[in-house]
């Protein structure tokens, strides 16, 4: 295997910052596992596992080993449970699913990324989670050097967490996926129905294929290209009070709340463009003109510089509310 030195980041996360790691190397076969943990372990170096770097924040020269999933391969259990390698890349897979008559995942088109950073975060986007879909996922688990395969229900998923959202001790090998025989459409969200609204489109005909289609195109129009406007998408969370929490503060500006089951949502991108972070620039950071949620970068940016400016948000806003907004991606 080929291990090099002094890596950069801005060639693997969709940021583009300054940082670099120790080493770098390139996993395609689960055999050279073991090649990659002797190399960590005679350098005495922790394993990052990453994919795409669309929800990575590099913040210092990370002192260890990245490795790149490039874990390839979909499988079929059986009619409705597919298998597929974690470094298949997400979109290209919703695809397969609808080309596959296997329905679902259409509400989450067009998310950056790999299948197996996916279970991470639980990535969730129109109303949709990817967690809903799951059956298990197989982990190499780097604190016993054994495969362990873990249910959904022992996955801890909630609103863009897991148990691997704040650990390193699992590489994700695989993800199997379990469709149902009678899929259901889901438009409820919001700008997915104004959408099926403001284009006269039946609700009765809607078909799975036609919910990609939208969302494909909403989300085309809603958020900034990552290639040309480096970002990780949502960089912040919307936030989600008990109602008892949500009591206790003292909030004098009008703000939107929503009911979440017995819990209070409250939109990050509202705090965010009232007061007046939309479009903002402060040197080489800012936030999207299209969309507050969206950190860009315009140059190579340190990664220490791009967190100072999104505390400055955060701080703003909780002097102002109350409410702390906490970062969604993952700091390295
Ligand atoms: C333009 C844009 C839009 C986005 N929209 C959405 C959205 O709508 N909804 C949403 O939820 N997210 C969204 N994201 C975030 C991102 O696409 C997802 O989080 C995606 O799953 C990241 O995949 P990745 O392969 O790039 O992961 P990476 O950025 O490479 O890694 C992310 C984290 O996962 C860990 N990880 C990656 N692979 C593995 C593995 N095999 N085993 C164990 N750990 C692993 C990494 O160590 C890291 O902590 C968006 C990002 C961008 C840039």
């Amino acid at each position: 295997m080929n291990f090099i030195e002094d890596y950069p980041f801005s060639e693997l996360s969709s940021l583009r910052t300054t940082e670099t790691a120790s080493f770098f190397c390139e996993l395609s076969d689960i055999n050279q596992i073991d090649e990659i943990i002797s190399f960590s372990n005679e350098k005495n170096l922790p394993i990052l596992i990453i994919g795409e770097g669309t929800n990575i924040v590099p913040t210092k020269t990370f002192q260890g080993l990245v490795v790149f999933n490039k874990l390839l391969g979909i499988k079929e259990i059986d009619k409705m449970t597919i298998e597929v390698a974690s470094g298949e890349n997400w979109h290209d897979f919703v695809e397969w699913t609808l080309r596959h008559k296997m329905f679902g995942l259409e509400n989450l088109a067009l998310i950056p990324g790999t299948v197996g950073a996916g279970p991470i975060q639980n990535i969730g986007a129109y109303g949709s989670e990817i967690s809903s879909f799951i059956k298990k996922i197989t982990c190499f688990d780097l604190k016993t050097g054994s495969i362990k395969v873990l249910y959904a229900n022992e996955c801890g998923f909630g609103y863009r967490t897991s148990i691997f959202k704040d650990c390193s001790d699992y590489i994700i090998l695989s993800v199997t996926f379990q469709f149902k025989t009678d899929p259901k459409i889901n438009y409820s969200y919001g700008s997915l129905e104004d959408e099926i609204y403001n284009n006269n489109i039946n609700e009765d005909n809607l078909t799975h294929g036609d919910i990609f289609d939208l969302v494909s195109k909403i989300r085309k129009k809603a958020l900034p290209d990552y290639k040309e406007f480096p970002n990780v998408g949502s960089f912040f969370k919307n936030v989600v009070l008990t109602k008892e929490e949500f009591s206790k503060l003292d909030i004098t500006e009008e703000i939107p709340v929503y009911l979440e089951g017995d819990d209070i949502k409250i939109s990050a991108a509202f705090l965010i463009e009232k007061f007046g972070w939309k479009g903002y620039r402060e040197g080489n950071v800012g936030i999207s003109d299209q969309h507050a949620l969206v950190l860009v970068t315009y140059e190579e940016t340190p990664g220490d510089e791009i967190l100072k400016f999104a505390n400055k948000i955060i701080n703003q806003i909780f002097s102002m509310t109350g409410i702390k907004l906490e970062i969604e991606p993952t700091l390295i």
